[in-house]
């Protein structure tokens, strides 16, 4: 079977994208397969090829059921034979709709892991011809992925019970080394049919913007762009939204908002406006993306700092989908540090999840901190290898290269002499000799570092400290309270062996200059 002439004649495309090939040939050679390609590669195309080719029906898992209907809608469209069972339709359209399958009816059915613990709904798929098991969003099953869901892990048990045997496809756009291993081991996938096709979007330009008001960046950006362009601006809360919104449009820039408090009709109609470039800028929570398929988003401005780097890929990935240039910029300020802190200790879940949900918002922090390249800086983080990319804004950085040998050996001998059991907080005391009532018990002042760095400001030592961890000269442990550890790589530096460099200066900023008289 010639699968390029397949894809023409039932999607009109006339070449493969990277990885579905493969994926769809070893789906069809009945291999379990895990597919890891970005957000807008075309992963559905690797389910529903072979579910056309195939005589039984395809399964689809999916975590998101507000998309099944744009997904059957968009397939039905297309003449293939497809619905969704889920909490949104009652009893008796669910029945009619499981006739409808157990007919033959229909190639793909579309449901969400939940389904499989009622038992009604696993007695009827004993009865199908179940040839394929697509896992949409497969992160999902991994404690270590950024939206982990147990109901995915119960499912996983239930495709033993499967009659037919069938071919498994997880599929997902973010999986770091830890969770590709878990998707593997749970699914019982092997690596050799693991397809990769790399993280690397060439297209979309890196920013971190610190120290800005940020309100006044956004106007001389947005008046910098053309009239016209497509952008989302990605905001933390709902509140925020609508401040935002609102002063964009008093501001003569058209901008709609999203989240989930609104109406279902009024996000509709927003959204539509927006994919049909009615209303150029969509101010949003992370409620918006999932699923939305424009290709001419230009940019992706996060307001405040999103909770994870897979979040924050995800979502600024919805930038330049069409391969043009676009931009991908973050806006900084330590205060919503905290407002996440806040918000992973309010939220649900036990404590080794929030140490859990700790640690990537440390991870994300470092992004904000790291001199490296940016692009460079997320392929590490999932895995990849990768060159700097010479347009982000830290491969642009133009400041002079400064050597901080001597300050990071500093730091790190009095992160070593302060036992390696407290936080950037109170080694930043340390180091500027504070007199804090806190550290008193402690006895710190007779530490030689303590206040070897009395020279500068606290914050300045803390923002040292956290370029340190971002880099890898500080390992930093997880959880509500972190220390500080000194890494091999910074022991190389302790021991002369490594030199570090920095393009932000360290000012000594309370060194006090004597006025010539
Ligand atoms: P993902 O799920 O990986 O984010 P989708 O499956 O939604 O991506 O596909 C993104 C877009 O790319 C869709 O509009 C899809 O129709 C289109 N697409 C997928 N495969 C191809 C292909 N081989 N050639 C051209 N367009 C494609």
């Amino acid at each position: 079977m010639n699968l390029e002439e397949k894809l023409k004649e039932i999607f009109g495309y006339d070449n493969f994208r990277k990885g579905q090939k493969q994926i769809i040939e070893q789906v069809l050679s009945k291999q379990d397969t895990l597919g890891i390609l970005p957000t807008g590669a075309g992963k559905s195309i690797c389910y529903q090829l072979p579910a056309v080719i195939q005589s039984g029906v395809t399964l689809v898992i999916s975590p998101l059921i507000s998309l099944m209907k744009d997904q059957v809608d968009q397939l039905n469209v297309a003449g293939i034979p497809a619905t969704f069972i889920n909490s949104t339709i009652d009893d008796f359209e669910s029945n009619f709709r499981m006739q409808q399958v157990e007919n033959g009816a229909i190639k793909l059915l579309f449901v969400a892991p939940e389904r499989f613990g009622l038992d009604y709904f696993n007695h009827f798929l004993q009865h199908l011809p179940i040839d394929l098991v697509a896992i949409d969003e497969a992160h999902c099953i991994s404690q270590w992925g950024h939206d982990f869901r147990p109901s995915y892990v119960e499912f996983a048990q239930h495709l033993q019970d499967l009659p037919t045997q069938p071919t498994i496809l997880a599929l997902t756009a973010t999986a770091t080394p830890k969770v590709t291993e878990d998707i593997q081991n749970l699914l019982s996938i092997t690596p050799y049919n693991t397809v990769k096709t790399g993280f690397l979007r060439k297209n979309l330009r890196f920013e971190v913007v610190k120290g800005v008001d940020k309100r006044t960046f956004l106007k001389n950006y947005l008046k910098n762009r053309e009239k016209g362009e497509s952008g989302i601006i990605y905001a933390s809360t709902r509140k925020e939204v609508e401040e935002i919104c609102e002063w964009l449009n008093r501001n003569n820039f058209k901008a709609n908002r999203y989240h989930a408090g609104l109406s279902e009709n009024e996000r509709k109609t927003n959204q539509e406006q927006f994919i049909y470039d009615e209303i150029p800028i969509m101010v949003a929570t992370n409620a918006f993306g999932m699923g939305i398929n424009k290709s001419n988003v230009r940019f992706v401005i996060h307001y405040s700092i999103p909770a994870t780097i897979e979040s924050y890929y995800q979502e600024a990935g919805r930038a330049g989908r069409d391969g043009l240039e676009s931009d991908a910029i973050l806006l900084f300020s330590p205060n919503d540090v905290r407002i996440r802190n806040f918000l992973i200790e309010r939220s649900e879940g036990d404590d080794s999840h929030k140490e859990h949900e700790y640690e990537k918002l440390r991870q994300m922090q470092a992004y904000t901190s790291s001199e490296t390249c940016l692009q460079r800086y997320i392929l590490e983080y999932f895995g990849d290898e990768g060159q700097a990319c010479g347009k982000c804004s830290n491969c642009l950085d133009e400041r002079e290269d400064v050597d901080i040998t001597v300050e990071t050996q500093k730091v790190l001998s009095c992160v070593i002499r302060m036992g390696e059991r407290f936080g950037k907080t109170a080694v930043a005391q340390v180091l500027v000799g504070s007199k804090n009532k806190n550290l008193a018990k402690w006895n710190f002042e007779k530490l030689s570092t303590f206040g070897i760095m009395k020279n500068f400001s606290q914050k300045a030592v803390g923002e040292l400290i956290d370029f340190l961890a971002a880099e890898g000269f500080l390992s930093v442990t997880a959880g509500k309270f972190p220390t500080l550890i000194v890494s091999n790589r910074g022991a190389k530096v302790l021991k002369g062996q490594e030199k570090v460099h920095r393009r932000a200066t360290l000012i000594a900023e309370k060194t006090v200059i004597h006025s010539e008289t």
